[in-house]
């Protein structure tokens, strides 16, 4: 089974919610959605060809939410994003990343709102969205609301069916669910016992094809365990693209420590965690710097310490020619801040093809 995510706001609600079922309102979840938003954009114009859409209030402060911001503003939609948390995508971001990426958006004219709730959609005279009301009372004039709350599993479907549910349909590390001979993959898949290092829902594409891949050697006769290794995941934000392997978590547990550097242009930042007495590589963060996913997924798994991860830093970078470098400036930050005397050494492609699977 396979059967995806639903969005955590649902919509439209059929009953009078709070405004969510009125037309204009939509999210960003499935292809129609898409189509929906094709529609609800290009009903942006009357005959006249006077603008009906000038304002969208976004709604959840994620990724989803960004990729909508991006797609209204090419259509010169202006974007008010509500974010109830104090920061931008603050279950997962660190705080310093989170306002990197918040000075992005704002550079790009997104009107983003922290510690903003919404509390109701109002109608226009037609009974289209036509403003939100914040639950601190503010009215925003708009013509398009995106709910962007996040995604959980869809298996409300098979609630009555003997199979065992939590949040998602539980697994064993073979993907096995309660049922003999029924498998469970993808978003709304979640594991009774996640594999080391990894949550027990993760609702991206590439572990869904990992999952597929690992029922596919099962089906055909070699039971497989599914293995995931270190975690990754890349997305961009605008024109920022980021990256992360292993473990970076919004707030450091009791036995990390971690180092941030960022570029004076505050487009660039890279954050290393690591644990507090070994100095052992937990996890990495990547805005606007191109990192090898080889060459850190090796040294995870190498459990190499800060200090030969930021000696080496340039073996991960590949970032395009003519792009500046930063290791100097990194190492340099990193051995003031720590009272360290690494010396960054230059680029090996005899270590990196090393750190590829293939070239054994
Ligand atoms: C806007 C958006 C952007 C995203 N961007 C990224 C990204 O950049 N990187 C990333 O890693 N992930 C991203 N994701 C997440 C990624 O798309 C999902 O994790 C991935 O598609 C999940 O795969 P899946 O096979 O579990 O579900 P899906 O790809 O959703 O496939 C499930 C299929 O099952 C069908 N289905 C559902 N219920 C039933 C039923 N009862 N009977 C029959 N069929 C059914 C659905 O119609 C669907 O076709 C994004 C998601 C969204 C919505």
């Amino acid at each position: 089974m396979t059967s995806s995510s639903l969005p955590w706001v649902r919509y439209p609600t059929g009953s009078d919610g709070n405004g969510q079922d009125l037309e204009g309102v939509q999210g960003l979840y499935s292809y129609q959605d898409l189509q929906l938003l094709e529609k609800n954009t290009h009903e942006a114009f009357t005959p006249q060809k006077r603008r009906m859409v000038t304002r969208a209030v976004i709604v959840g402060g994620g990724l989803i939410g960004v990729e909508l911001a991006e797609m209204l503003m090419t259509r010169d939609i202006d974007v008010t994003f509500l974010v109830r948390e104090d920061r931008f995508w603050g279950n997962v971001l660190p705080k310093e990343e989170g306002e990197l990426v918040a000075r992005h958006m704002r550079d790009h004219g997104v009107d983003l709102r922290f510690n903003t709730e919404l509390d109701e959609i109002i109608p226009d005279k037609n009974g289209r969205a036509g403003a939100v009301r914040t639950k601190d009372g503010e009215e925003i004039e708009c013509q398009l609301v995106g709910l962007t709350a996040g995604v959980r599993p869809n298996i409300d479907w098979l609630r009555d069916m003997p199979i065992e549910t939590d949040k998602g349909i539980l697994i064993n590390e073979y993907l096995e669910t309660s049922q003999e001979g029924v498998y469970a993959i993808g978003d709304c898949a979640q594991f009774r016992t996640p594999p080391p290092g990894r949550r027990p829902v993760e609702q991206v594409w590439y572990t869904g094809r990992m999952m597929g891949e690992t029922v596919a050697q099962t089906l055909t006769g070699e039971r497989t365990a599914y293995a995931p290794g270190h975690w990754f995941n890349s997305a961009k934000f605008f024109d920022i693209e980021y990256q992360t392997y292993g473990k970076v978590d919004a707030e450091l547990s009791n036995h990390e420590a971690d180092f941030y550097w960022e570029y004076d242009n505050g487009q660039i930042g890279l954050k290393i965690v690591f644990a507090k007495d070994t100095h052992t590589l937990i996890g990495v963060n990547s805005f606007g710097m191109r990192l090898r996913h080889e060459v850190f997924d090796k040294w995870l798994t190498d459990e190499r310490s800060v200090e030969y991860v930021l000696e080496h830093l340039a073996d991960a970078n590949f970032d395009a020619e003519f792009y500046q470098r930063h290791e100097k400036a990194i190492v340099n930050q990193f051995n003031a801040a720590f009272g360290a005397n690494i010396r960054p050494k230059r680029k090996s492609w005899k270590r990196i093809l090393a750190a590829k699977p293939f070239a054994k």
